[in-house]
């Protein structure tokens, strides 16, 4: 009996065994052929410079979904298909202007672009008094005397001591957010928001900002890191000086456009899914190389590498293209609805929404204690090849519209000290990408998709 155990025991270590041989080989293949192969970066040239800045309601966002599903096509998924959603139509109009004019008549002018989303100042501008603020708090204590019909000027910096550049731009979020309506409140008139980056330059970075509905809208921009130095050193030198601020940006009425799904059908479960998902819409003044066009391509290459490596999945892999994540997260709440409403069963759902930047792990959030432990056993796996990060933490914007539902939300974590030079300024550019590193992004999922569909969670 006990002959039985040990050869039973030896037998199944040495399956064991064979299977992680098995693992680490075709991961081996996987980012062998990721290094070795072009195809997404090329596919990046062409959405940035064929296609460019590509913000909801856009003709260059139409443009998107038609060039994404094609792409998806040619590159061999079995099904490609659009999702209907409604976005909000945002359009900023001219190149805004800003100047400060000091008590002895000299004039300064500023790098500055409109907040997504704010109302404009009309062509006749506005020019008036500044106040510098550090903090929503300090609004308060000022008070409305102070601030009535001026322009409120928020200038804390995103925390350059943080390691995690997110967090980083996470704590200085608010003056830009909601900084324009609470200045509206204390009889502001118009806002300007340090652009929230832990780099100075000359760029300014926008975002979207929200209005709260019983507060008075009033226009509201960004200002370069380096500007909002030099405004601020004025200000403090001439209490008197005006600045003028003009844009004419408007809103046209919500109008359709459309998440792309492509699928890699399962053999052994076609109705079973693993999302990877990442968003085409991108700031108008961008090229959106970083945020998040390098997403966009590293998902449709997922299939193209599993089709060239003739990887034949068990379950269905499911490549969503979002809509609209800078705006309102329509295509993604749509999507969300539409997992509920078919009651789909899905495996997990992985999001590429942090640039193209050397991968190091990956984040979760939701589904059970496995998910952990599933991390753990994959790690010697997937440590050769940088990803040694694995932790609970936030996933990413768009899936982050599932987290009510059991499965669990991943996201792809790169290395975040470059990412703010670029996210939602003019620097966002195609020649910012590394095409290694873009590959390893690529290579980091498709490898985490394997272990998934091979042992779930
Ligand atoms: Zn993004």
């Amino acid at each position: 009996m006990k002959k039985i155990i040990v050869l039973l025991t030896l037998f199944l270590n040495s399956l064991l065994v064979l299977a992680q041989n098995q693992d680490s080989l075709f991961i081996r293949s996987v980012f062998s052929n990721a290094l070795t192969d072009n195809t997404s970066y090329e596919n990046l040239r062409t959405l940035c410079k064929k296609i460019g800045g590509r913000i909801g309601g856009s003709p260059q966002a139409a443009k998107t979904v038609s060039w994404v599903e094609e792409t998806l096509k040619k590159i061999g998924a079995d099904t490609v298909y659009l999702q209907p959603c409604m976005v909000r139509n945002w359009k900023r109009g001219s190149k805004e202007i800003c100047y400060a004019t000091t008590a002895k008549n000299v004039k300064q002018k500023f790098d500055v672009c409109a907040l997504g989303g704010s109302i404009g100042t009309g062509v006749n501008g506005i020019k008036a008094g500044i106040i510098e603020v550090k903090s929503l708090d300090e609004l308060k204590l000022l008070g409305e005397e102070k601030i009535k019909g001026k322009i409120v000027f928020f200038n804390r910096p995103a925390d350059p001591t943080l390691y995690n550049t997110f967090r980083a731009y996470g704590g200085a979020a608010d003056q830009r957010f909601i900084g324009p309506s609470i200045a509206a409140s204390y009889g502001a008139i118009a806002s300007i928001t340090r652009s929230i980056t832990v780099v100075t330059h000359k760029y300014p970075h926008t975002g979207i900002m929200h209005y709260i509905d019983s507060l008075p809208k009033i226009p509201a921009f960004a200002i370069s890191t380096i500007d909002a130095d030099n405004l601020s050193t004025i200000i403090n030198k001439d209490a008197s000086v005006k600045v003028y601020l003009e844009s004419t940006c408007y809103d046209m009425p919500d109008t359709i456009s459309y998440n792309v799904i492509a699928e890699l059908k399962g053999s052994e479960f076609p109705h079973e899914f693993i999302d990877i998902g990442a968003h085409m819409d991108a700031w108008d003044i961008t090229e959106g190389a970083q945020d998040d066009g390098c997403g966009v391509v590293e998902m449709m290459d997922v299939i193209r590498m599993y089709k060239q490596l003739n990887y034949k999945p068990k379950h269905t892999i499911r490549v969503v293209e979002f809509m609209d994540e800078e705006m309102g997260q329509r295509g993604a709440r749509v999507y969300a609805e539409s997992v509920k409403k078919n009651m789909e069963k899905h495996i997990a759902s992985i999001e590429s929404d942090e640039g193209a930047f050397l991968p190091q792990g990956f984040s979760f959030e939701s589904g059970d204690e496995t998910v952990e432990k599933r991390f753990e056993q994959w790690k010697y796996l997937l440590m050769p090849y940088g990803l040694w990060n694995f932790h609970r933490g936030y996933s990413g914007v768009d899936i982050s519209f599932m987290n009510d539902q059991k499965f669990p939300l991943i996201g792809l974590n790169n290395d975040s000290q470059r990412y703010f030079n670029y996210q939602h300024a003019a620097t966002d550019v195609f020649e910012s990408i590394t095409l290694r590193e873009l590959q390893l992004g690529t290579a980091s999922i498709a490898s985490l998709v394997y272990l998934i569909d091979k042992y779930g969670f």
